[in-house]
């Protein structure tokens, strides 16, 4: 691992505080000095990057990924994917993320039951370039409920596009075999979701099913996520310690006051690039807006964006991300999320920056050493050309990720112009 100054760059630390003209110096792996001004750093024996200006900022986070998901129309669609072409399918999208500036992502479930970790582990030992990731399970739901996609005359838990589960006993078989596994989360089907023909005011699973599911999980220091939409599922997250509630949008006051109570413990992602696009555009794969369909999910949208702005003033911790993979939600196009903070939560940019960095450091359990660019921390990085405080959509141009530095090692290496970067050391 090469030692590297970033040199003339504005740095948007992930802090909170307003971006700043310095130098950072990555040794190893880690960021080793932040300074103000230039030419305070020594450069021998280091690559020097002349930034020319550029925005140096912390990787960012998406919290809710799914590799797996594989950009087709309906979840049967990507349940049929065989594995092989599966596990290449979701390989390959590792890299997207990383290459759209994601350095860390969030599982948030797998079309299989492996796929996750083996992508995580081919990641983590250097075998296919990725994010730093949170393997997750299977989608666990209920018979009738949200991922229980076989059909009624053919009882087979292999045509399902989730792992169907009834009782805590079945529960409790499902979550220790995924743990099994390897998977760093498990992640249950709280909630309905429309497309899957169930309201997603609905909450199909039962109180004894997620004790179950919980317990087993934190006996063995796992973490637990889920699909929560409806009031009652985001209240089920908070009394049993749910940890990531995905969706929420549903949330009543009573749901709200709870999760304000213990919102230390708890991450929100509420997923909106899902519901604004299967509402808008997806006419070609047979949900016209106006349909009854897509009037569910505007009505979804407006209900998610009053409750996520309520969320946001208490300071329960939203985050951007999620369920990208849809044939109309593509993998790479992820930081649109950021976008709609802004444009629809009146997060400023500054806000929805530190809801992808310093709260993805958080989310991905590294509070301390991931999401910040500070002495200590690890060196994930992102150069941007242009400030995205000024305009917060030049984060989805990949061709302003001018450099993107992963773990102290380069992804993307950044080109030197004459005029605009300069290497030297
Ligand atoms: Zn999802």
């Amino acid at each position: 691992m090469a030692n590297v100054l970033f040199s003339n760059v504005r740095v948007m630390d992930g802090s909170g505080e307003y971006p700043f003209t310095g130098e950072v110096l990555v040794q190893g792996n880690r960021i080793r000095r932040v300074a103000r001004g230039s030419r305070n750093l020594p450069t021998s024996g280091v690559t020097v990057i002349d930034g020319a200006g550029a925005t140096l900022m912390p990787g960012m986070t998406e919290a809710h990924t799914h590799f797996s998901w594989n950009d087709q129309p309906s979840l049967d669609a990507i349940f049929r994917m065989p594995p092989e072409e599966h596990t290449l399918f979701a390989a390959v999208t590792a890299k997207t993320y990383l290459d759209s500036g994601f350095t860390s992502c969030v599982g948030a479930a797998a079309a299989k039951p492996r796929l996750d970790v083996v992508i995580r582990n081919a990641i983590n030992s250097g075998q296919i370039p990725g994010p730093r990731y949170l393997a997750n399970s299977q989608e666990i739901g209920t018979v009738g409920g949200l991922g229980d996609t076989a059909p009624p005359h053919v009882e087979h838990e292999g045509l399902s596009f989730a792992c169907i589960v009834s009782g805590p006993e079945e529960m409790r078989r499902a979550v220790r075999r995924f743990i099994k596994y390897g998977v760093d989360l498990i992640k249950l089907n709280l909630s309905g979701e429309e497309i899957a023909g169930l309201g997603a005011e609905e909450t199909p699973m039962d109180e004894d099913e997620i004790v179950a599911a919980v317990r087993e999980a934190k006996k063995r220091g796992k973490r637990v996520c889920a699909h929560a939409r409806s009031a009652e599922s985001v209240k089920l997250c908070v009394e049993h310690g749910i940890e990531i509630i995905y969706h929420a949008s549903f949330a009543d006051e009573e749901a709200l006051n709870l999760l304000d109570k213990h919102k230390d413990k708890h991450f929100v992602a509420p997923g909106l690039a899902w519901l604004i696009h299967t509402a808008r555009d997806a006419a070609q794969w047979g949900i016209k807006p106006g349909s009854p369909m897509a009037i569910q999910y505007e009505r979804e949208l407006a209900a998610a964006c009053e409750t996520m702005k309520k969320m946001h003033k208490r300071g329960i911790r939203v985050l951007p991300g999620g369920d990208y993979g849809f044939a109309w939600i593509p993998h790479g196009t992820n930081a649109k999320d950021l976008e709609y903070f802004v444009s629809l939560l009146g997060f400023t940019p500054m806000e929805a920056l530190l809801a992808c960095t310093k709260l993805g450091g958080e989310i991905m359990g590294k509070p301390n050493e991931l999401g910040q660019v500070k002495e200590g921390y690890l060196a994930d990085l992102l150069l941007v050309d242009g400030d995205p405080l000024a305009n917060i959509k030049i984060l989805q141009e990949k061709s302003r990720l001018l450099a993107i530095m992963k773990d102290g090692e380069f992804h993307k290496w950044p080109d030197a112009q004459p005029g605009r970067m300069r290497m030297a050391g």
